[in-house]
Protein backbone atom coordinates (compact mmCIF):
# COMPACT_ATOMS: atom_id res chain seq x y z
CA UNK A 1 0.00 0.00 0.00
CA UNK A 2 1.34 3.29 -1.15
CA UNK A 3 1.79 6.10 1.79
CA UNK A 4 2.41 9.32 -0.20
CA UNK A 5 2.32 13.30 1.35
CA UNK A 6 2.01 16.31 -0.97
CA UNK A 7 3.10 19.23 0.43
CA UNK A 8 0.89 22.44 -1.07
CA UNK A 9 1.28 25.64 -0.17
CA UNK A 10 2.15 28.82 -1.85
CA UNK A 11 5.46 29.65 -2.69
CA UNK A 12 8.74 30.58 -0.28
CA UNK A 13 6.54 29.24 2.87
CA UNK A 14 9.68 26.86 3.13
CA UNK A 15 8.11 23.58 1.39
CA UNK A 16 11.44 22.42 0.47
CA UNK A 17 13.07 23.01 3.39
CA UNK A 18 10.51 20.80 5.41
CA UNK A 19 11.04 18.28 2.41
CA UNK A 20 14.65 18.11 2.60
CA UNK A 21 14.53 17.93 6.66
CA UNK A 22 11.53 14.55 5.68
CA UNK A 23 13.52 13.15 3.27
CA UNK A 24 17.07 13.83 4.43
CA UNK A 25 17.04 11.59 7.46
CA UNK A 26 16.17 8.70 5.34
CA UNK A 27 19.48 9.56 3.39
CA UNK A 28 21.35 9.55 5.83
CA UNK A 29 19.85 5.76 6.88
CA UNK A 30 20.08 4.22 3.44
CA UNK A 31 23.01 6.43 1.85
CA UNK A 32 21.53 6.48 -1.18
CA UNK A 33 24.00 5.23 -4.32
CA UNK A 34 26.06 8.09 -5.44
CA UNK A 35 25.76 8.71 -9.26
CA UNK A 36 22.12 8.75 -8.96
CA UNK A 37 20.82 12.45 -8.61
CA UNK A 38 18.66 12.79 -6.29
CA UNK A 39 15.13 13.91 -6.55
CA UNK A 40 14.46 17.13 -5.33
CA UNK A 41 10.89 16.94 -5.21
CA UNK A 42 10.38 13.45 -4.74
CA UNK A 43 12.19 11.31 -1.44
CA UNK A 44 11.43 8.61 1.05
CA UNK A 45 10.98 9.17 5.21
CA UNK A 46 10.42 6.94 7.99
CA UNK A 47 9.04 7.31 11.32
CA UNK A 48 8.57 4.69 13.64
CA UNK A 49 8.57 1.47 11.00
CA UNK A 50 5.75 3.60 8.58
CA UNK A 51 7.69 4.36 5.61
CA UNK A 52 6.14 7.37 2.93
CA UNK A 53 6.67 9.34 0.69
CA UNK A 54 7.29 12.68 0.30
CA UNK A 55 6.07 15.31 -2.86
CA UNK A 56 7.05 18.80 -2.80
CA UNK A 57 4.55 19.64 -5.55
CA UNK A 58 6.30 23.35 -5.18
CA UNK A 59 9.21 21.78 -6.91
CA UNK A 60 6.54 21.31 -10.35
CA UNK A 61 5.52 24.63 -10.79
CA UNK A 62 7.17 28.01 -11.50
CA UNK A 63 9.28 29.47 -8.99
CA UNK A 64 8.28 33.28 -8.80
CA UNK A 65 6.12 35.44 -6.63
CA UNK A 66 3.70 35.97 -8.52
CA UNK A 67 2.55 32.79 -9.06
CA UNK A 68 -1.20 32.69 -10.13
CA UNK A 69 -4.38 31.22 -8.07
CA UNK A 70 -5.01 29.05 -11.08
CA UNK A 71 -1.67 27.35 -11.32
CA UNK A 72 -1.47 26.76 -7.35
CA UNK A 73 -5.33 25.31 -7.41
CA UNK A 74 -4.01 22.74 -10.13
CA UNK A 75 -1.32 21.46 -7.90
CA UNK A 76 -3.56 21.42 -4.78
CA UNK A 77 -6.34 19.63 -7.42
CA UNK A 78 -3.44 16.95 -7.83
CA UNK A 79 -2.49 16.35 -4.65
CA UNK A 80 -6.22 15.88 -3.70
CA UNK A 81 -5.92 12.75 -6.37
CA UNK A 82 -3.28 11.81 -5.91
CA UNK A 83 -1.82 11.93 -2.15
CA UNK A 84 -2.53 9.90 0.90
CA UNK A 85 -2.60 12.64 3.34
CA UNK A 86 -1.89 16.27 2.42
CA UNK A 87 0.47 19.00 4.32
CA UNK A 88 -0.76 22.57 3.61
CA UNK A 89 2.15 24.95 4.81
CA UNK A 90 1.71 28.55 5.76
CA UNK A 91 4.12 30.86 7.03
CA UNK A 92 3.81 32.76 10.57
CA UNK A 93 5.78 35.41 9.56
CA UNK A 94 3.95 36.69 6.89
CA UNK A 95 0.37 35.55 8.16
CA UNK A 96 -2.81 34.54 5.84
CA UNK A 97 -2.72 35.66 2.19
CA UNK A 98 -4.85 35.70 -0.59
CA UNK A 99 -3.30 32.32 -1.83
CA UNK A 100 -3.74 30.72 1.72
CA UNK A 101 -7.46 31.15 1.44
CA UNK A 102 -7.61 29.68 -2.33
CA UNK A 103 -5.62 26.88 -0.83
CA UNK A 104 -7.87 26.58 1.99
CA UNK A 105 -11.25 26.32 0.30
CA UNK A 106 -10.30 23.42 -2.34
CA UNK A 107 -8.70 21.84 0.91
CA UNK A 108 -12.36 22.03 2.81
CA UNK A 109 -14.31 20.51 -0.27
CA UNK A 110 -12.33 17.63 0.35
CA UNK A 111 -12.13 14.27 2.32
CA UNK A 112 -8.48 13.68 2.38
CA UNK A 113 -6.68 14.34 5.84
CA UNK A 114 -5.15 17.68 5.55
CA UNK A 115 -2.56 18.54 8.23
CA UNK A 116 -1.88 22.72 8.37
CA UNK A 117 1.92 23.14 8.97
CA UNK A 118 2.17 26.45 10.48
CA UNK A 119 5.88 26.89 9.32
CA UNK A 120 8.96 29.50 10.53
CA UNK A 121 7.80 29.40 14.18
CA UNK A 122 11.22 29.54 15.15
CA UNK A 123 10.28 31.20 19.36
CA UNK A 124 8.23 31.70 21.72
CA UNK A 125 6.79 34.97 20.28
CA UNK A 126 6.14 33.51 16.89
CA UNK A 127 4.37 30.65 18.48
CA UNK A 128 1.81 32.75 20.04
CA UNK A 129 1.16 34.51 16.90
CA UNK A 130 0.80 31.19 15.13
CA UNK A 131 -2.53 30.68 16.45
CA UNK A 132 -4.12 33.23 13.84
CA UNK A 133 -3.97 30.26 11.58
CA UNK A 134 -6.41 27.90 13.66
CA UNK A 135 -9.30 30.47 11.97
CA UNK A 136 -8.68 28.95 8.99
CA UNK A 137 -10.44 26.17 10.26
CA UNK A 138 -8.53 22.87 10.13
CA UNK A 139 -8.49 20.08 12.62
CA UNK A 140 -4.79 18.88 12.32
CA UNK A 141 -3.13 22.35 12.53
CA UNK A 142 1.17 22.15 13.85
CA UNK A 143 3.49 24.73 14.57
CA UNK A 144 7.05 24.03 13.21
CA UNK A 145 10.37 25.55 12.46
CA UNK A 146 11.84 23.55 9.16
CA UNK A 147 14.79 25.46 9.68
CA UNK A 148 15.86 24.19 12.94
CA UNK A 149 13.41 21.05 13.23
CA UNK A 150 10.99 21.73 15.82
CA UNK A 151 7.85 20.63 15.54
CA UNK A 152 8.76 18.04 13.20
CA UNK A 153 8.20 15.15 15.11
CA UNK A 154 4.35 15.79 16.24
CA UNK A 155 3.97 16.31 12.46
CA UNK A 156 5.41 12.87 12.06
CA UNK A 157 3.43 11.65 15.04
CA UNK A 158 0.43 13.22 13.30
CA UNK A 159 0.96 11.56 10.24
CA UNK A 160 1.81 8.14 10.26
CA UNK A 161 -1.87 7.22 12.25
CA UNK A 162 -3.25 7.95 8.58
CA UNK A 163 -1.36 5.18 7.32
CA UNK A 164 -2.00 1.84 7.09
CA UNK A 165 1.01 -0.21 8.59
CA UNK A 166 2.57 -2.95 6.01
CA UNK A 167 2.32 -5.40 8.40
CA UNK A 168 -1.51 -5.39 8.75
CA UNK A 169 -1.80 -6.28 5.36
CA UNK A 170 -3.95 -9.12 3.85
CA UNK A 171 -1.38 -12.10 4.11
CA UNK A 172 -2.77 -13.79 0.92
CA UNK A 173 -2.70 -10.92 -1.31
CA UNK A 174 0.86 -10.44 -0.10
CA UNK A 175 1.99 -14.05 -1.49
CA UNK A 176 0.71 -13.08 -5.12
CA UNK A 177 3.05 -11.56 -7.15
CA UNK A 178 1.90 -7.58 -7.77
CA UNK A 179 2.37 -6.41 -11.01
CA UNK A 180 1.96 -2.77 -13.05
CA UNK A 181 2.83 -1.32 -16.07
CA UNK A 182 4.67 2.36 -16.30
CA UNK A 183 5.97 4.35 -18.76
CA UNK A 184 5.29 7.51 -20.73
CA UNK A 185 2.46 8.30 -22.17
CA UNK A 186 1.52 6.63 -25.10
CA UNK A 187 3.99 3.86 -25.58
CA UNK A 188 1.32 1.12 -24.92
CA UNK A 189 0.34 0.59 -21.49
CA UNK A 190 -3.14 0.40 -22.10
CA UNK A 191 -2.54 -1.96 -24.54
CA UNK A 192 -0.36 -4.35 -22.75
CA UNK A 193 -3.09 -4.21 -20.27
CA UNK A 194 -5.77 -4.77 -22.75
CA UNK A 195 -4.17 -7.80 -24.27
CA UNK A 196 -3.71 -9.20 -20.51
CA UNK A 197 -7.31 -9.49 -19.53
CA UNK A 198 -9.14 -7.52 -21.98
CA UNK A 199 -10.68 -10.10 -24.32
CA UNK A 200 -10.13 -13.18 -21.95
CA UNK A 201 -13.23 -14.66 -19.69
CA UNK A 202 -13.31 -16.27 -16.55
CA UNK A 203 -9.91 -15.50 -15.66
CA UNK A 204 -10.19 -12.27 -14.37
CA UNK A 205 -11.51 -10.75 -10.95
CA UNK A 206 -11.36 -7.63 -10.17
CA UNK A 207 -10.16 -7.16 -6.59
CA UNK A 208 -11.73 -4.01 -4.70
CA UNK A 209 -9.20 -1.38 -5.10
CA UNK A 210 -6.36 -0.03 -1.93
CA UNK A 211 -7.97 3.44 -3.28
CA UNK A 212 -10.56 4.67 -5.79
CA UNK A 213 -7.86 5.49 -7.92
CA UNK A 214 -6.14 1.97 -8.37
CA UNK A 215 -7.75 -1.39 -9.90
CA UNK A 216 -6.28 -4.35 -9.04
CA UNK A 217 -6.91 -7.28 -11.17
CA UNK A 218 -6.05 -10.74 -9.93
CA UNK A 219 -4.74 -12.87 -13.10
CA UNK A 220 -5.01 -16.74 -13.22
CA UNK A 221 -3.88 -18.14 -16.57
CA UNK A 222 -1.28 -20.87 -17.70
CA UNK A 223 -0.23 -21.83 -13.87
CA UNK A 224 0.35 -17.93 -13.53
CA UNK A 225 -1.36 -16.06 -10.74
CA UNK A 226 -0.53 -12.51 -10.38
CA UNK A 227 -2.40 -9.19 -9.21
CA UNK A 228 -2.03 -6.45 -12.12
CA UNK A 229 -1.94 -2.72 -10.87
CA UNK A 230 -3.47 -0.46 -13.15
CA UNK A 231 -3.13 2.76 -12.64
CA UNK A 232 -3.59 4.10 -16.07
CA UNK A 233 -6.87 4.45 -18.11
CA UNK A 234 -9.10 4.78 -15.28
CA UNK A 235 -9.99 8.19 -15.15
CA UNK A 236 -10.52 10.35 -18.23
CA UNK A 237 -8.35 13.44 -17.85
CA UNK A 238 -7.95 16.64 -19.70
CA UNK A 239 -5.28 16.79 -21.99
CA UNK A 240 -3.86 19.96 -19.93
CA UNK A 241 -4.04 17.53 -16.82
CA UNK A 242 -2.09 14.69 -18.62
CA UNK A 243 0.84 17.15 -19.37
CA UNK A 244 1.50 18.31 -16.21
CA UNK A 245 4.62 16.29 -15.45
CA UNK A 246 3.66 16.28 -11.46
CA UNK A 247 0.75 13.89 -12.18
CA UNK A 248 2.13 11.31 -14.06
CA UNK A 249 5.18 11.40 -11.40
CA UNK A 250 2.09 11.05 -8.49
CA UNK A 251 0.58 8.67 -10.95
CA UNK A 252 3.94 6.31 -11.75
CA UNK A 253 4.65 6.57 -7.85
CA UNK A 254 1.84 5.33 -6.95
CA UNK A 255 1.56 2.19 -9.15
CA UNK A 256 5.08 1.29 -8.12
CA UNK A 257 4.94 1.62 -4.52
CA UNK A 258 1.83 -1.19 -4.80
CA UNK A 259 3.79 -3.43 -7.09
CA UNK A 260 6.91 -6.04 -6.26
CA UNK A 261 7.78 -6.16 -10.18
CA UNK A 262 7.41 -3.01 -12.49
CA UNK A 263 7.48 -3.03 -16.65
CA UNK A 264 9.13 0.11 -17.81
CA UNK A 265 7.39 0.21 -21.23
CA UNK A 266 9.50 2.64 -23.56
CA UNK A 267 8.53 2.95 -27.12
CA UNK A 268 11.11 1.65 -29.44
CA UNK A 269 11.01 4.33 -32.11
CA UNK A 270 11.48 6.88 -29.44
CA UNK A 271 14.39 5.12 -27.69
CA UNK A 272 15.30 5.85 -23.94
CA UNK A 273 14.19 9.61 -22.80
CA UNK A 274 15.49 11.50 -19.43
CA UNK A 275 11.55 10.60 -18.14
CA UNK A 276 12.25 6.78 -18.44
CA UNK A 277 15.22 7.14 -16.72
CA UNK A 278 13.70 9.17 -14.29
CA UNK A 279 10.94 6.03 -13.61
CA UNK A 280 13.88 3.98 -14.01
CA UNK A 281 14.95 5.30 -10.90
CA UNK A 282 11.80 5.82 -9.23
CA UNK A 283 11.86 2.20 -9.26
CA UNK A 284 14.98 1.19 -8.30
CA UNK A 285 15.03 3.78 -4.98
CA UNK A 286 11.80 1.72 -4.30
CA UNK A 287 13.72 -1.61 -4.14
CA UNK A 288 10.79 -3.13 -6.49
CA UNK A 289 11.98 -5.29 -9.38
CA UNK A 290 12.23 -4.12 -13.40
CA UNK A 291 11.56 -5.43 -16.09
CA UNK A 292 12.32 -3.08 -19.41
CA UNK A 293 9.70 -3.68 -22.11
CA UNK A 294 11.01 -2.37 -25.75
CA UNK A 295 7.34 -1.75 -27.27
CA UNK A 296 6.26 -1.16 -30.69
CA UNK A 297 9.28 -3.40 -32.21
CA UNK A 298 7.11 -4.58 -34.94
CA UNK A 299 7.70 -0.77 -36.15
CA UNK A 300 11.35 -1.16 -35.79
CA UNK A 301 13.08 -2.37 -39.32
CA UNK A 302 15.54 -5.20 -38.06
CA UNK A 303 18.92 -6.91 -39.31
CA UNK A 304 21.09 -9.01 -37.69
CA UNK A 305 21.85 -7.31 -34.34
CA UNK A 306 19.11 -4.61 -34.16
CA UNK A 307 17.75 -6.05 -30.97
CA UNK A 308 21.35 -6.43 -29.73
CA UNK A 309 22.78 -3.10 -29.99
CA UNK A 310 19.27 -1.58 -29.19
CA UNK A 311 19.79 -3.79 -25.68
CA UNK A 312 23.20 -2.51 -25.31
CA UNK A 313 22.21 0.95 -25.79
CA UNK A 314 19.59 0.98 -23.42
CA UNK A 315 21.86 -0.38 -20.62
CA UNK A 316 24.50 1.90 -21.08
CA UNK A 317 21.64 4.60 -20.25
CA UNK A 318 20.87 2.55 -16.85
CA UNK A 319 24.50 2.31 -15.69
CA UNK A 320 25.55 1.28 -12.97
CA UNK A 321 22.40 -1.00 -12.27
CA UNK A 322 22.61 -3.00 -15.65
CA UNK A 323 21.54 -6.19 -14.13
CA UNK A 324 18.12 -5.72 -15.74
CA UNK A 325 16.13 -8.22 -18.22
CA UNK A 326 15.47 -6.09 -21.43
CA UNK A 327 12.32 -7.49 -24.03
CA UNK A 328 11.36 -6.50 -27.03
CA UNK A 329 7.57 -7.04 -27.21
CA UNK A 330 4.80 -6.06 -29.98
CA UNK A 331 1.50 -5.17 -28.52
CA UNK A 332 0.30 -5.21 -32.03
CA UNK A 333 1.12 -8.69 -32.76
CA UNK A 334 1.26 -10.06 -29.31
CA UNK A 335 5.15 -11.01 -29.35
CA UNK A 336 6.71 -12.16 -26.27
CA UNK A 337 3.48 -10.89 -24.09
CA UNK A 338 4.00 -14.40 -22.05
CA UNK A 339 7.34 -14.00 -21.95
CA UNK A 340 7.32 -10.23 -20.31
CA UNK A 341 4.92 -12.21 -17.62
CA UNK A 342 7.27 -15.15 -17.04
CA UNK A 343 10.45 -12.60 -17.02
CA UNK A 344 8.43 -10.71 -14.71
CA UNK A 345 8.20 -13.26 -12.20
CA UNK A 346 11.36 -14.91 -12.45
CA UNK A 347 12.17 -11.57 -10.87
CA UNK A 348 9.44 -11.78 -8.50
CA UNK A 349 11.29 -14.50 -6.83
CA UNK A 350 14.73 -13.14 -7.65
CA UNK A 351 13.86 -10.74 -5.26
CA UNK A 352 12.48 -12.91 -2.29
CA UNK A 353 15.61 -14.70 -2.64
CA UNK A 354 17.43 -14.97 0.69
CA UNK A 355 21.05 -16.34 1.65
CA UNK A 356 22.15 -17.88 4.21
CA UNK A 357 24.74 -16.38 6.12
CA UNK A 358 27.24 -19.40 6.07
CA UNK A 359 27.11 -19.76 2.61
CA UNK A 360 27.37 -16.01 1.93
CA UNK A 361 30.43 -15.94 4.25
CA UNK A 362 31.94 -18.87 2.71
CA UNK A 363 31.20 -17.29 -0.65
CA UNK A 364 32.29 -13.25 -0.06
CA UNK A 365 34.95 -13.40 2.54
CA UNK A 366 37.76 -15.08 -0.11
CA UNK A 367 36.91 -12.37 -2.72
CA UNK A 368 37.00 -9.99 0.33
CA UNK A 369 40.16 -11.38 1.04
CA UNK A 370 41.94 -11.10 -1.97
CA UNK A 371 40.40 -7.64 -2.80
CA UNK A 372 40.43 -6.00 0.19
CA UNK A 373 38.93 -2.20 0.08
CA UNK A 374 41.52 -0.03 -0.14
CA UNK A 375 43.41 1.38 3.04
CA UNK A 376 42.00 4.95 4.40
CA UNK A 377 44.48 7.14 5.83
CA UNK A 378 47.15 4.33 6.79
CA UNK A 379 43.91 2.77 7.92
CA UNK A 380 43.37 -1.14 6.88
CA UNK A 381 39.54 -1.47 6.45
CA UNK A 382 38.71 -5.06 7.50
CA UNK A 383 34.93 -6.60 6.76
CA UNK A 384 34.34 -9.10 9.12
CA UNK A 385 31.61 -10.54 7.71
CA UNK A 386 28.56 -10.53 5.83
CA UNK A 387 24.75 -11.28 6.09
CA UNK A 388 21.60 -10.49 4.40
CA UNK A 389 19.03 -8.82 6.11
CA UNK A 390 15.21 -10.07 6.60
CA UNK A 391 13.91 -6.99 4.31
CA UNK A 392 11.47 -8.08 1.97
CA UNK A 393 14.13 -6.40 -0.82
CA UNK A 394 18.11 -7.89 -0.69
CA UNK A 395 19.60 -6.07 1.61
CA UNK A 396 23.36 -6.84 2.71
CA UNK A 397 25.45 -5.82 5.56
CA UNK A 398 28.88 -5.97 5.76
CA UNK A 399 30.52 -5.50 9.18
CA UNK A 400 33.73 -4.04 9.29
CA UNK A 401 36.15 -1.34 11.51
CA UNK A 402 35.83 1.67 9.47
CA UNK A 403 32.75 1.50 7.61
CA UNK A 404 32.70 5.09 6.73
CA UNK A 405 35.89 4.56 4.65
CA UNK A 406 34.36 2.12 2.49
CA UNK A 407 33.88 4.25 -0.94
CA UNK A 408 31.11 3.69 -3.89
CA UNK A 409 33.79 2.10 -6.31
CA UNK A 410 34.32 -1.27 -3.93
CA UNK A 411 30.41 -1.52 -2.86
CA UNK A 412 30.00 -1.99 -6.71
CA UNK A 413 32.44 -4.08 -6.61
CA UNK A 414 31.16 -6.34 -3.82
CA UNK A 415 27.51 -6.01 -5.52
CA UNK A 416 28.94 -7.40 -8.79
CA UNK A 417 30.57 -10.49 -6.91
CA UNK A 418 27.14 -10.87 -5.49
CA UNK A 419 25.16 -10.64 -8.69
CA UNK A 420 27.69 -13.17 -10.18
CA UNK A 421 27.14 -15.99 -8.19
CA UNK A 422 23.06 -15.49 -7.34
CA UNK A 423 20.39 -14.34 -9.81
CA UNK A 424 19.31 -11.11 -8.53
CA UNK A 425 18.59 -9.75 -12.03
CA UNK A 426 15.83 -7.10 -12.06
CA UNK A 427 16.11 -6.58 -8.60
CA UNK A 428 18.12 -3.32 -6.85
CA UNK A 429 20.36 -4.59 -3.94
CA UNK A 430 20.95 -2.55 -1.16
CA UNK A 431 24.27 -2.71 0.89
CA UNK A 432 25.12 -1.47 3.81
CA UNK A 433 28.86 -0.92 5.97
CA UNK A 434 28.28 -1.82 9.42
CA UNK A 435 30.72 -1.00 12.46
CA UNK A 436 31.68 -3.99 14.29
P1 LIG B 1 9.12 26.94 -0.87
O1 LIG B 1 9.08 27.91 -1.99
O2 LIG B 1 7.78 26.83 -0.20
O3 LIG B 1 9.68 25.61 -1.24
O4 LIG B 1 10.06 27.60 0.27
P2 LIG B 1 11.60 27.31 0.60
O5 LIG B 1 11.77 26.02 1.32
O6 LIG B 1 12.41 27.56 -0.60
O7 LIG B 1 11.84 28.46 1.68
C1 LIG B 1 11.65 29.82 1.40
C2 LIG B 1 12.51 30.64 2.35
O8 LIG B 1 12.08 30.47 3.70
C3 LIG B 1 13.97 30.23 2.32
O9 LIG B 1 14.76 31.39 2.39
C4 LIG B 1 14.13 29.40 3.58
O10 LIG B 1 15.45 29.44 4.09
C5 LIG B 1 13.16 30.06 4.52
N1 LIG B 1 12.64 29.13 5.54
C6 LIG B 1 12.17 27.89 5.36
N2 LIG B 1 11.77 27.34 6.54
C7 LIG B 1 12.05 28.26 7.50
C8 LIG B 1 11.87 28.29 8.92
O11 LIG B 1 11.42 27.34 9.56
N3 LIG B 1 12.25 29.43 9.56
C9 LIG B 1 12.75 30.50 8.88
N4 LIG B 1 13.09 31.56 9.59
N5 LIG B 1 12.94 30.50 7.57
C10 LIG B 1 12.59 29.40 6.85
P1 LIG C 1 -0.44 4.20 -23.15
O1 LIG C 1 -0.71 5.67 -23.20
O2 LIG C 1 0.97 3.93 -22.73
O3 LIG C 1 -1.44 3.41 -22.39
O4 LIG C 1 -0.46 3.71 -24.68
P2 LIG C 1 -1.62 2.97 -25.49
O5 LIG C 1 -1.73 1.54 -25.09
O6 LIG C 1 -2.85 3.80 -25.44
O7 LIG C 1 -1.00 2.98 -26.94
C1 LIG C 1 -0.72 4.19 -27.64
C2 LIG C 1 -0.79 3.92 -29.13
O8 LIG C 1 0.24 3.03 -29.54
C3 LIG C 1 -2.10 3.27 -29.55
O9 LIG C 1 -2.49 3.85 -30.78
C4 LIG C 1 -1.74 1.81 -29.72
O10 LIG C 1 -2.56 1.17 -30.66
C5 LIG C 1 -0.31 1.90 -30.20
N1 LIG C 1 0.48 0.71 -29.84
C6 LIG C 1 0.58 0.15 -28.62
N2 LIG C 1 1.41 -0.92 -28.63
C7 LIG C 1 1.84 -1.03 -29.90
C8 LIG C 1 2.73 -1.93 -30.57
O11 LIG C 1 3.32 -2.86 -30.00
N3 LIG C 1 2.94 -1.70 -31.91
C9 LIG C 1 2.35 -0.70 -32.59
N4 LIG C 1 2.63 -0.57 -33.88
N5 LIG C 1 1.50 0.17 -31.99
C10 LIG C 1 1.26 0.02 -30.67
Amino acid sequence: MANIVAIVGRPNVGKSTLFNRLTESRKAIVHEMEGVTRDRHYGKCIWNGIEFSVIDTGGYVKRGSDIFASEISKQVELAIDEADVIYFMVDVTVGITELDNVVSNLLRKQNKPVIVIVNKVDNSKLYMQAYEFYSLGFENIVFVSSANGSGTGDLLDMTVVNFKNTKEENKEDEEIPKFTVVGRPNVGKSSFINVLVGKERNIVTPIAGTTRDTINIRYKKFNKDFILIDTAGLRKRTKKMEDVEFYSVMRSIRAIENADVCFLMIDATEGIKSQDLNIFHLIQKNHKGIVILINKWDLIEKENKTAEEYRKEILNKISPFTDVPVLFTSMLTKQRIFKALETAEKVYENRKRKIKTGELNEYMLPIINQNPPPAVKGRYIKIKYVTQLKTYYPTFAFFCNFPQYIKEPYKRFLENRLREKYDFKGVPIEIYFRKK
